[in-house]
């Protein structure tokens, strides 16, 4: 089968290995084939000696977290998403990789009003005791505050669309911490409700592609489009990328994580109260991908104290809806980031991503978006 990647990209590693150690999925089977090395041989020797498509080359991809830890590892700069993203793209056109409840699933997460519908159903399911706890989802709201409305237009507050149904409590936060900096903001228009990131994990690029385009067509102009998720703000600012053209590219440079946005005004912070001690919890998205995790620091220390994990940014396991998908792995990646919590002191987490605080709350961990932090201390 071919595989359709880039040569060039696949060409580029030299099997160094430098990656093998910030791979979540090595560290915890201890597996070639689940590291990022193995799993570009197995790329290699499908695209480039003809070698069967197997239900362990399979499993390598599905069993990727995505999380992109390799990349900033890698000497000589291989584009792993880039590599992983295409090869999903083929399986899942090919019908090897996610199967059509998943695609179901999937096609629900732009219809909102189904979407807040269907959170809610499920949050009642729960107290039922009909949700299974291997899906490892948290307790789930069974009301959720009123929606964000707009106050002006000096920069968009992209809402999404499960932050939206689950975590909307942290778009409160981030509208308290707007209004206290002054900066006027509005939200989406339609078809802004869900960017598509859930859908290029899962190899579904056709459907992720329409997604960007609605979501740029709803927040037109210049202003920045601020996001509080580090998966949704990752998956924005490479829309440049995924549609190839000059406008997406123009969009993605609007894009801004939230903790950029507030540290470049975190002199104007007048926070209340001291909340105390915070370990702070990177996002993959965050860290790998935007870069930006510095600026959760930035602000969180306007209003805390800042603790660090030992563990060098390593996975959670979460990994969008991999925690659902993957639960196994998942779980046995998620215990070593509750060893360096523990390791930390515990307390408080922060972690400014939401698929990453609810697979470590379902955990037992008390886990708070920086900005829900930050708002409180307003
Ligand atoms: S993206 Fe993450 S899980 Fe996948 S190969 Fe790279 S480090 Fe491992
Ligand atoms: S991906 Fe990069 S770090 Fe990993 S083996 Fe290849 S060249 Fe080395």
């Amino acid at each position: 089968m071919n595989l359709h990647l880039d040569d060039k990209e696949l060409a580029s590693c030299v099997s160094c290995g430098l990656c093998l150690p910030h791979c979540p999925t090595f560290r915890v089977t201890g597996e070639e084939l689940l590291s990022p090395r193995g799993r570009i041989a197995a790329m290699r020797a499908v695209q480039w000696e003809g070698a069967e498509v197997t239900p362990a080359f399979v499993d390598a991809m599905e069993t990727c977290v995505q999380c992109r830890g390799c990349e900033p590892a890698c000497p000589s700069g291989v584009p792993y998403g880039r590599l992983q993203e295409g090869v999903r793209d083929t399986l899942a056109a090919e019908r090897r990789i996610t199967p059509r409840w998943q695609r179901m699933a999937f096609a629900m997460l732009p219809r909102h009003r189904l979407l807040l519908v269907g959170s809610t159903a499920l949050a009642v399911a729960q107290r039922a005791r009909l949700v299974p706890k291997r899906l490892g989802l948290p307790r789930l709201p069974l009301r959720r505050p009123k929606a964000v409305r707009a106050t002006g237009t000096e920069a968009w507050l992209f809402t999404g669309c499960v932050m939206d149904a689950w975590q909307r409590h942290t778009h409160r936060a981030t509208a308290t911490v707007l209004d206290h900096l002054e900066v006027r903001y509005a939200v989406p228009g339609s078809g802004g409700g869900c960017c598509g990131a859930l859908h290029t994990h899962a190899g579904l690029l056709p459907s992720a592609r329409q997604l960007a385009e609605r979501v740029m067509a709803s927040m037109p102009g210049d202003a920045p489009v601020l996001v509080n998720s580090a998966g949704c703000g990752a998956a924005m600012k490479e829309y440049g990328h995924l549609l190839g053209t000059a406008e997406a590219r123009a969009f993605s440079d609007r894009v801004v994580d939230i903790h950029e946005f507030v540290a470049e005004r975190v002199h104007l912070l007048r926070p209340a109260r001291h909340m105390g001690a915070v370990l702070v919890q990177d996002p993959c998205h965050l860290r790998h991908v935007q870069k930006v995790h510095g600026a959760v620091r930035t602000v969180l220390t306007a209003v805390a104290q800042v603790l660090e994990l030992d563990d060098d940014g390593l996975c959670c396991g979460a990994g969008g809806a991999y925690s659902a998908l993957q639960p196994d792995l998942a779980g046995d990646i998620r215990t070593r980031k509750l060893a360096a919590i523990d390791r930390a002191g515990g307390g408080l987490v922060a972690s400014a991503n939401p698929g990453c605080a609810m697979h470590l709350a379902a955990a037992g961990a008390t886990v708070q978006h920086p900005i829900d932090i930050v708002a409180a201390a307003l």
